[in-house]
């Protein structure tokens, strides 16, 4: 239990990939913070799922991360209540489909403030605890979509070419401080945000379920095949390590190809 000690605090870890960061890293001793919605029962059951496997304490805040007075007050309360956090994952994010010239304005919004500065809001709070620790884990959830495009995700392709660009910053101000800032930039993952989109994109293009999942989805990844949260996870895991503390600035592909076609 390499972590043992160590604090994360993990946002939009309810579900998916988050979910998935929570728990690995709990089974490695850390405490956890989780963040995202959700049903009450189902996060109190999952904290004391993740309670159990650190062996220490795991609290989940329902910090909106469109808010930023939210965010900083979830980092203090993380701080006062389980230390740290040396380990911050920004993870939260959502997606909408649509051609820009029909783009509803308020998902625009809520997309580039969610997926994209919700993480400078969790670094401008984390960063100054981690400098005073010297030492610090940084890991921002891109995507491909922060490499390459796809059409009629303009939100979500901007904002993830924007946190990669965030994280390279980061890196190099927090470099001399014991602190690593990284991308982890997944293809597909089959989790209910990629569920969630494949009735626009049935719409948007025109196509059944079957078509968007075997000819738009799956056709981007030369594997043919979804990455799985726990593979995500694992990358998350081996960065934490002092191992990896040469690694900075980095935005590894996890893609199956997609984007080295
Ligand atoms: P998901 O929908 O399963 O989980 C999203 C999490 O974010 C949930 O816990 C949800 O409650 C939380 N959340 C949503 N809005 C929030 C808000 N305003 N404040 C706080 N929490 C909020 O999605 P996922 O697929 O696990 O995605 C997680 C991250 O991975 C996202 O940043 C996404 O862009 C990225 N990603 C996903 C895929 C994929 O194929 N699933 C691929 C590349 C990158």
């Amino acid at each position: 239990m390499f972590l043992t000690g160590k604090t994360a605090l993990v946002t939009g870890s309810t579900s998916g990939i988050g979910l998935a960061y929570a728990r690995a890293l709990a089974a490695e001793g850390a405490a956890v913070m989780i963040n995202g919605f959700g049903d009450a029962a189902e996060i109190a059951a999952e904290c004391a799922a993740l309670a159990a496997a650190s062996g220490t304490d795991a609290i989940h805040s329902d910090a909106d991360m469109s808010d930023p007075a939210a965010i900083a007050a979830m980092v203090r309360t993380c701080h006062d209540r389980l230390g740290g956090p040396d380990i911050v994952i920004a993870n939260a994010g959502i997606q909408h489909v649509a051609p820009i010239e029909d783009f509803p304005l308020d998902k625009w919004d809520q997309i580039i403030a969610i997926n994209l500065s919700s993480a400078f809001h969790l670094m401008r709070a984390a960063i100054p605890l981690m400098k005073a620790a010297k030492w610090g884990r940084i890991i921002a959830t891109a995507s491909a979509h922060s490499l390459t495009a796809s059409p009629f995700k303009s939100a979500y392709v901007t904002a993830k070419h924007g946190i990669a660009g965030l994280a390279k910053t980061a890196a190099l101000e927090t470099a001399t401080f014991g602190i690593t800032v990284n991308c982890i930039s997944p293809g597909y993952v089959w989790t209910p945000l990629v569920e969630r989109q494949i009735p626009d994109t049935m719409k948007a293009r025109g196509l059944t379920r079957d078509q968007v999942i075997n000819d738009v989805l799956l056709p981007a990844q030369p594997t043919r095949q979804f990455v799985t949260p726990e593979q995500v996870a694992a990358l998350a895991l081996f960065l934490c390590r002092d191992e990896a503390a040469q690694v900075t600035g980095a935005n590894y592909a996890m893609d199956g190809g997609w984007t080295a076609a």
